[in-house]
């Protein structure tokens, strides 16, 4: 654990003014808050904590007073502060103190757990709880090309979480929160790293766990749940793990058999077309749908076969049709 010169962390001198702090503290604020530097939000949020918890100290006469004259002691008060932690942690089997990059039970630093938690908790044990933080929905819009292949994809949602500032209690100080104006909770955008499951259909929930709110008091987070919704595809419609879909074929085709080129999720494939086949008759290419979930398995794409008629005839097609009728007919 290292000291901490929170004087040095807001840039004032050791004899400033509360309302010189209070303005330092604003003007970091403002510059290191994690919306104003999306090229490198992590950094950001590491500097803007460290703000915080400068200010919390130094914007508060009481702990500035403290942190004034038990500076220079530092070193005991944070073997205080490891015996407590360690006793804390046989006690409740919980091993929320001090982990996640050195931030402690108040979510500041150890070293600021050291000077200040053991007060707060004499003051307040009651007060003291722990939440697990809510789960969050929200929607996913994929193609079927996705959901055919499965594999990774990087999504970035808005999402309400905790006030890193007050805790999601709204107050500083007994002033209103100046990050969240008092809601206790921020909106920020986040980027998401999802596993898109092969075959995942419209509806279906995919889980990202601890992705959710913020827990409290050391409580675990909440989940995020997308919920999965398809863009419209231009070529397929999908029932369950089935494809569908319309193939103009010529007349020709139809009544005297063909091969045909049908296009597929993995390429097109040749597809034969018996002699004499019917209009909007469907044809069967099996295996060639949609994985079915958890299943080496695949559905099958259903091929309606659409005739097109031809126009602009010429004299002759004209005659060779009218020939074709009256054979039809039998008075040729
Ligand atoms: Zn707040």
């Amino acid at each position: 654990m290292n000291y901490k010169d929170y004087y040095q962390v807001l840039g004032v001198p050791k004899d400033a003014p509360e309302k010189d702090i209070k303005s330092a503290y604003r003007k970091l604020a403002r510059k290191w808050h994690p919306d104003a530097n999306p090229k490198d939000p992590k950094a950001a949020e590491e500097k803007f904590k460290e703000i915080a918890e400068a200010y919390e100290v130094l914007g508060d006469s009481e702990k500035r007073k403290k942190y004034d004259v038990l500076g220079s002691d530092w070193q005991r008060a944070s073997q205080q502060a490891e015996a407590q932690r360690r006793y804390r942690t046989e006690q409740e089997r919980e091993d929320i103190f001090g982990d996640a990059g050195g931030a402690g039970a108040s979510g500041f630093s150890d070293f600021f757990d050291a000077f200040f938690s053991s007060v707060g908790r004499q003051q307040g044990r009651a007060q003291r709880f722990a939440q697990r933080g809510g789960d969050l929905e929200a929607p996913i819009d994929l193609t079927l090309g996705e959901a055919f292949a499965g594999g990774k994809k990087t999504i970035s949602l808005q999402v309400e979480d905790t006030c890193p500032r007050c805790g999601g209690t709204g107050v500083v100080n007994n002033a209103v929160c100046p990050v969240c104006h008092g809601t206790g909770r921020t909106i920020a955008s986040k980027r998401f790293d999802v596993t898109i499951p092969k075959g995942v259909r419209e509806g279906q929930r995919i889980r990202l766990s601890g992705q959710g709110s913020s827990g409290i008091g050391g409580a675990p987070n909440g989940d995020l749940h997308l919920v999965v919704h398809f863009l419209p595809d231009s070529r397929y419609e999908r029932k369950g793990d089935d494809l569908y879909m319309d193939l103009p074929v010529s007349v020709y085709d139809l009544v005297l058999g063909g091969d045909v080129r049908v296009p597929t999720m993995t390429g097109d494939v040749t597809m034969t077309i018996p002699p004499e086949t019917q209009n909007n008759r469907r044809l069967r290419l099996a295996g060639k749908g949609m994985p079915k979930p958890r299943s080496p398995s695949t559905g099958d794409l259903y091929v309606r076969l659409v005739a097109i008629l031809p126009i602009n005839l010429s004299d002759e097609e004209r005659a060779l049709f009218e020939k074709l009728e009256a054979l039809r007919a039998g008075t040729a």
